[in-house]
């Protein structure tokens, strides 16, 4: 079953398209990037703690 991230009401400060939630590969963490990433901008963010806690209530993304 796929579950969709939650959606980011922000857009990117530096080239206005839509943030999305991004995961480190090495480490696990989320963080917000820019959806242009990695060809047209590189800007990321910390993630907003509202998105956080609807990511933390989600089940686990065993196997992500
Ligand atoms: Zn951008």
């Amino acid at each position: 079953m796929k579950r969709t991230m939650p959606k980011i009401e922000k857009a990117c400060p530096e080239c206005n398209r839509p943030l999305v939630v991004r995961r480190q590969r090495a480490s696990g963490s989320l963080f917000l990037g820019c959806s242009g990433w990695p060809e047209h901008c590189q800007h990321t963010e910390a993630i907003p703690e509202s998105v956080r806690m609807q990511l933390s209530g989600a089940p686990r993304l065993e196997g992500f």
